[in-house]
């Protein structure tokens, strides 16, 4: 939960976590604007493997968008935040280790540090740093999406094409929620179930 009773004079971590498509992004972003609407200074990064959709701004699968700097690494943050008080970072998963301790020094020197990032990868293994920064971290929102194959709450990223690489950038097509019922690892096909209750639904 974010705060309602905001701390003074110290700062501290939110994470926002969950699976592809839980609105990760949307609530970072929708954080970040409430601070600016009350002239807070902000300053928001992310990967630049993370180059979905503009170049230089943090946009959700909603079209919502922020500007934002575009890093290779977690180290390269302190020295680009200057005066801001909230420091946003999206697709935290793709950061390594090293932000864990970033984001415990920002918000050591009183800083509100919001991250956001997926917790589990394709095969439901931990996605590194999330967890550790689920442990450090004074808030936790974590997000769940809707089950694309039965409408369940869903907590899981079913990859549904059959590749290697750990996460697949920018290609959300690769992707779908899924509930633990739905959800499995080493079956790469798509929703079959939800395009036919789709084709029942126009047809009456
Ligand atoms: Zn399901």
């Amino acid at each position: 939960m974010t705060p309602s009773l905001q701390p003074v004079g110290v700062g501290w971590i939110e994470v926002i976590t969950g699976c592809m498509f839980s609105g990760k992004t949307e609530e970072l972003i929708r954080r970040i604007r409430r601070a600016q609407y009350a002239r807070q200074r902000v300053a928001v990064f992310k990967p630049g493997i993370d180059n979905r959709y503009a170049e230089d701004s943090v946009g959700s699968h909603s079209g919502q968008r922020l500007r934002s700097f575009q890093i290779e690494r977690a180290v390269e943050i302190p020295a680009l935040v200057g005066d801001a008080e909230v420091v946003g970072i999206d697709e935290a998963q793709f950061l390594g280790p090293e932000l864990v301790e970033i984001a415990e020094r920002l918000a050591n020197g009183g800083r509100r540090v919001i991250v956001a990032g997926l917790d589990m990868d394709y095969r439901g293994n931990p996605f590194e740093p999330l967890p550790q920064l689920l442990a450090v971290s004074e808030y936790i929102t974590k997000n769940l999406a809707i089950c694309m194959v039965c409408g369940n709450p869903a907590d899981r990223s079913q990859r549904v094409v059959n590749r290697d690489a750990r996460f697949l950038v920018g290609e959300s097509d690769a992707y779908e929620a899924r509930c633990r019922r739905c959800w499995d690892p080493n079956n790469f096909e798509p929703r079959q179930e939800r395009l036919h209750l789709g084709q029942n639904l126009s047809e009456t």
